[in-house]
């Protein structure tokens, strides 16, 4: 129903940026090698992302736009490791609900493809197209039907600050996977598939920055933590170096991040930042992130519990270095 998506939309696509994560987690999780984002105007006249993944045979690509038809709920235990996400078989009707799209796509077993045209969650058109394999999406428009968001889109600078920084968050998440980004067709970053030092490398640049990770693992038996922290020496002036994942998702957390700051006290001047990429792991059913779509912040069952080992997991890591406290 039309106007059950468009609200599901005002919940699941918030603005550009927003559409371009779901587009790319999408990719990801259709096994692609490449996955190539571009837009237009931050996104407002055009988002296109291009994956190599498994593609949709012609009756997958019609249902993908149908609500709840999410592929990724085989089994009954999928169901709670999914709960993870968050919504499910959401994204893709909300987003064509609000917006002009086409979809290109082909399995390996096919020789031609299938393109799928819907306009504001009204099906256009299906037929045959040429096309490799994988899955183009075009999403033209974004909110062309519903004025009163589209005037609520920031300017075009604003809006594609916020979609770099979700594919970023993405693609630090996936360094096994190449990705590229184009802004109005002039490529603005490029990421070779590599491992998660390189990536995270590659990802932030800067001269300095491979030199400056120090690798960072817990393993208990309520959460995993895997990643990097930068050396004290290299804190920075801003927090824009500072990520956390879980499950392979970007989240924000002021809580925890105030035991990663803990663990640097006295190593780092007061009025700065260090940088950490921190990769958590833990069983889905001890979180909940059914909060919001759209929001970042998770809800941890053991909270006080993962502080603790976020905590000592740095500080162990810090220790290494032998650094003399500055104070
Ligand atoms: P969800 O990701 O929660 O399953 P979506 O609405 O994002 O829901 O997508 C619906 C379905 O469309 C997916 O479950 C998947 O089967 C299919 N799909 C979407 N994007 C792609 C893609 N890039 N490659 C292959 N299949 C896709
Ligand atoms: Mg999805």
């Amino acid at each position: 129903d039309g106007v059950a998506n468009q609200i599901a939309a005002g919940e699941v696509v918030g603005r550009p940026a927003s559409v371009v994560k779901e587009l790319m987690e999408n990719s990801v999780d259709a096994g692609s090698r490449t996955i190539t984002v571009n837009y237009k105007d931050g996104g407002r006249s055009l988002i296109q992302v291009v994956d190599d993944g498994c593609g949709m045979s012609e009756t997958d690509a019609r249902l993908a736009f149908e609500r709840h038809a999410t592929s990724k709920i085989r089994r009954a235990e999928d169901l709670y490791q999914l709960a993870s996400f968050g919504f499910r078989g959401e994204a893709l009707p909300s987003v064509a609900s609000v917006a002009e799209v086409e979809l290109r796509t082909r399995t390996a077993d096919r020789e031609i493809g299938t393109q799928v045209v819907i306009h504001g969650g009204r099906f256009v058109s299906q037929e045959p197209v040429q096309t490799a394999v994988g899955t183009q999406f075009l999403v033209k428009n974004l909110f062309y039907n519903t004025p009163a968001r589209r005037r609520f889109l920031k300017e075009a600078n604003v809006e594609g600050r916020h979609i770099r920084s979700e594919f970023l968050r993405v693609a630090l998440c996936n360094p096994e996977v190449a990705f590229s980004l184009y802004d109005n067709d002039v490529l603005i970053a490029t990421l070779p598939a590599s491992n998660l030092r390189q990536r995270i490398v590659s990802a932030i640049g800067g001269k300095d920055i491979a030199k400056n990770l120090l690798e960072v693992g817990a393993d208990t038996s309520i959460v995993r933590i895997e990643g990097f922290v930068g050396r004290p020496s290299a804190a920075k002036k801003t927090n824009r170096e500072q990520y956390l994942f879980v499950n392979g998702r970007y989240f924000s957390s002021p809580y925890f991040r105030k035991a990663i700051l803990q663990a640097y006290e006295k190593l780092i001047a007061p009025d700065t930042q260090p940088s950490y990429f921190l990769y958590l792991t833990i069983d889905p059913q001890r979180i909940d992130v059914n909060v919001h779509p759209q929001k970042t912040e998770i809800k941890f069952d053991d909270e006080q519990a993962v502080w603790q080992i976020f905590n000592a997991a740095v500080r162990e890591s810090l220790g290494r270095l032998g650094v003399v406290p500055m104070m």
